[in-house]
């Protein structure tokens, strides 16, 4: 598997860690980067600590679509302003991200798809994002060639893409360069606490003090979180992706249809992948937090694909004293878990995107990778910094859509650690919910 452009070069790496920060980053995804960024643009002194590359698992490896459109509530307002800030991002970063502000459509097959996608300009209503519902031949217009019977769609304008094996580390190269420390291959083993306070961080390199530590480790937060006797029923899935050779341009609209979706580059490559599915590769560790999912579970059903595969070994052998997760630790687990791509899938994907655009669609698949997405039961993440201990901030459970919104969530935390103010409701996005039992049901779990 290839991850394009992915990683920073271990060169970048300081030796010596600094003995004492403001604020420990765990996690050098577009979480931790754009944290580490607005933070050290506000004057903070900041670490980063990544266990393996930057940028390594999720945040590379998204579809890239940034879109409002079909989000729960509770992230609208965070998307709105997320959009906002990529518009200038290139310019703030001064680099390419492959940004293209060129809307985000999702096609109707059925009357089913139609009434659930018509829903959402409620929301968008109460938000006032730019979102309506298109006509069969407004989509025709949007999509020439489009050759699927459609019942319109679901577009928002303002909505775009961008290249995710850019952004955390552009986020990470301008943090640098304003003074944070990024420490690529040292992972964080746990978060020191002494009488309700944050204190620290013990890092595979040694101990760093800091008032303020924020946990975005993706898929691994739960076991940080469960040392400190935090339960985050986080879970698992799998998505695969693929990147094609160029082809004709078709369109810059960031595209769910015909059971797939799709972005085209400006150099005529698209990523696709299949809309309809992911995987979950069950392991021992899916029981953990089952009673969570349960209830959705059955009437999510048809997204997932429940694979009992090498996984479950692998699990089984990461329980063994002589594993490498043993040997690095709960807070740490595995340096570099193996995520395969689902090429069924993925030729599923290839087939319905040739059928939609029969003639026009004769590229091939260059590329192919997966990564592990990270969920929450309700379906909306963890952005707390207000929380227990004091000096815990967690970022966390993006459910598959953070991609869009790292931008803000950086910028939030950030805001929310210098001044105590986040400038923006998030109430609904707190850790303690689950402790509080107040989780509702999901909208979508990926
Ligand atoms: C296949 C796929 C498609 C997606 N498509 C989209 C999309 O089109 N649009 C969208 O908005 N979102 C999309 N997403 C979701 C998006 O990519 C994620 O929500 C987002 O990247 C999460 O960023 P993160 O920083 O929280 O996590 P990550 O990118 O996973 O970063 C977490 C980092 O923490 C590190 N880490 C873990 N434990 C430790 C430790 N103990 N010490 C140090 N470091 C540690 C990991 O190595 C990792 O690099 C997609 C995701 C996938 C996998």
């Amino acid at each position: 598997m290839t991850i394009p452009e992915a990683a920073f070069s271990t060169q970048w790496t300081p030796q010596d860690l600094p003995r004492e920060v403001d604020v420990a980053i765990i996690g050098g995804g577009l979480m931790g980067c754009a944290c580490a960024y607005y933070l050290s643009k506000a004057g903070a002194k900041v670490l980063v600590l990544e266990k393996s590359t930057l940028a390594g698992q999720q945040s590379s490896r998204a579809w890239g679509f940034v879109r409002q459109q079909s989000r729960d509530e509770a992230e609208v307002p965070l998307m709105q302003a997320s959009i906002g800030i990529w518009r200038s991002l290139e310019r703030e970063l001064q680099t390419d991200l492959g940004w293209r502000n060129d809307g985000c459509l999702f096609v109707a097959g059925n009357e089913a798809e139609r009434d659930g996608y018509e829903s959402w300009l409620t929301v968008a209503r109460s938000f006032s994002v730019d979102t309506v519902m298109l006509s069969p031949r407004e989509v025709a217009n949007k999509l020439p060639g489009y050759a699927v019977p459609q019942l319109g769609g679901l577009f928002t304008a303002s909505d775009g893409q961008a290249e995710p094996t850019l952004v955390a580390r552009a986020f990470a190269m301008r943090a640098r360069e304003l003074g944070a420390h990024i420490v690529e291959h040292c992972g964080a083993k746990g978060i020191d606490v002494a009488a309700g306070q944050v204190v620290g961080v013990e890092t595979e390199r040694g101990y760093v003090k800091a008032k303020t530590v924020v946990c975005a480790a993706g898929v691994t937060t739960f076991r940080l979180l469960k040392l400190l006797g935090i339960a985050l029923p986080q879970q698992l899935v799998r998505g695969t992706v693929a990147r094609t050779t160029s082809g004709p341009t078709l369109s810059g609209i960031s595209t769910i249809a015909n059971g797939v979706g799709f972005r085209q580059r400006l150099d005529g490559s698209f990523n696709i992948a299949d809309d309809a599915h992911v995987d979950v590769d069950m392991t021992l560790g899916h029981l953990r937090a089952l009673h969570w999912y349960a209830p959705s579970l059955w009437a999510h059903r048809k997204s997932f694909r429940f694979n009992l595969n090498g996984a479950c070994l692998t699990d089984l052998h990461q329980r063994l004293p002589w594993s490498e997760s043993s040997r690095l630790g709960a807070g740490i687990h595995q340096r570099n878990p193996f995520t395969p791509p689902n090429d069924k899938g993925l030729g599923t994907a290839m087939r319905a995107l040739k059928a939609a655009f029969p003639g026009q669609v004769n590229t091939q698949i260059a590329d192919r990778w997966a990564g592990g997405i990270d969920v929450l039961p309700d379906g909306i993440p963890v952005i707390d910094a207000q929380t227990s201990p004091r000096g815990l901030a967690v970022a966390t459970g993006f459910c598959g859509h953070g991609f869009a919104m790292g931008p803000i969530v950086g910028k939030t935390l950030a805001d929310w650690i210098d001044s105590g103010d986040p400038g923006l409701d998030m109430h609904q996005l707190r850790l303690s919910r689950f402790a509080e039992g107040d989780v509702k049901p999901p909208s979508s779990l990926f």
